[in-house]
């Protein structure tokens, strides 16, 4: 079984930034959960676990350096269920670490060329998985689908103090459809990349509830250029992050998400006196 860290700890992030400008901030350290099984990608596998044990074969999607399809490979072989990963793009060997450690999980790793992997959600393509692979319980790109929001819903009442805001990185947009879905009050959901992620939001919101729920927004301008894009600025804001508070984001996601929280900061755009909850994954 896995031996999850829940709830997850809350840390005040000391920070004379934040404290000139009023604003307390908490560190919801979900990246401590499970080494293997950080954060939302737990909450968002949670209640998949059951059916995809009653299939007995999982199948999702994911980038060959997918933090997804690395948990989901971690869950499937703790909760005994075999694991399908369809890789984005060619394959590489020698695999690189991420997907090498998906192998030694025991998923089973296939790859789709970057047109079909667009229609990954069409009949012709998962027909042609179903061939190959025989019956799977299917499970989007990023982990999001409805049992994904619910646990990702369940997150706020885990924070015993009171608090004014959540701050969280948007992926897929599961974790942020159902963070808000649990909470009155606002999530401001800071996209990755470039795509508009609006729509997809609304989407798991309305197959989970049935209509939009929760007070959210997003803050789009933090992306960096795009999915898994750098540049100095981001680099340097990690760094300093680092020296002062000993935690190193994540590039990918907490790094931009934490540099949209202290930009509003200095913007004025967060309200003087106010606690904001910041999510680390
Ligand atoms: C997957 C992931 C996210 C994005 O979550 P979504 O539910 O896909 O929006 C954020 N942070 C980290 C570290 C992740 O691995």
């Amino acid at each position: 079984m896995l031996d999850l860290q829940l709830p997850s700890p809350v840390a005040e992030l000391h920070d004379d930034r934040l404290c000139s400008a009023g604003v307390r901030v908490l560190l919801k350290r979900d990246d401590l959960i499970h080494p293997e099984v950080p954060g939302n990608k737990w909450r968002k596998l949670k209640y998949n676990v059951a059916p995809a044990h009653e299939a007995g074969t999982l199948l999702t999607f994911g980038g060959a350096y997918s933090n997804h399809l690395r948990a989901t490979a971690a869950v499937g072989q703790y909760y005994g269920f075999e694991t399908i990963g369809v890789v984005r793009g060619e394959e590489q060997l020698p695999l690189n670490p991420s997907l090498a450690y998906a192998a030694a999980r025991g998923m089973r790793l296939t790859y789709l060329d970057r047109t079909s992997y667009r229609l990954k959600t069409s009949a012709d393509v998962l027909d042609a998985l179903r061939d190959e692979f025989g019956d799977f319980y299917l499970l989007p790109e990023g982990g999001s689908n409805p049992a994904a929001v619910r646990g990702c819903a369940e997150l706020t009442a885990e924070i015993a103090e009171p608090f004014d805001a959540v701050f969280c990185a948007v992926g897929s947009g599961g974790t942020v459809a159902g963070l808000a879905a649990g909470m009155r009050q606002p999530v401001i959901g800071v996209p990755v990349l470039k795509a508009p992620l609006e729509g997809d939001i609304i989407t798991l919101q309305q197959d989970t509830y049935g209509n939009r729920v929760g007070n959210w927004r997003l803050a789009p301008d933090y992306h960096f250029g795009g999915y898994a894009r750098r540049t100095p600025k981001l680099d340097s804001f990690i760094a300093d992050f680092a020296s002062r508070h000993g935690l190193l984001l994540d590039w990918v996601y907490e790094a931009k998400m934490m540099y949209a929280l202290f930009d509003q900061v200095r913007l004025g755009a967060v309200t003087p006196g106010t606690t904001v909850v910041a999510l680390i994954n």
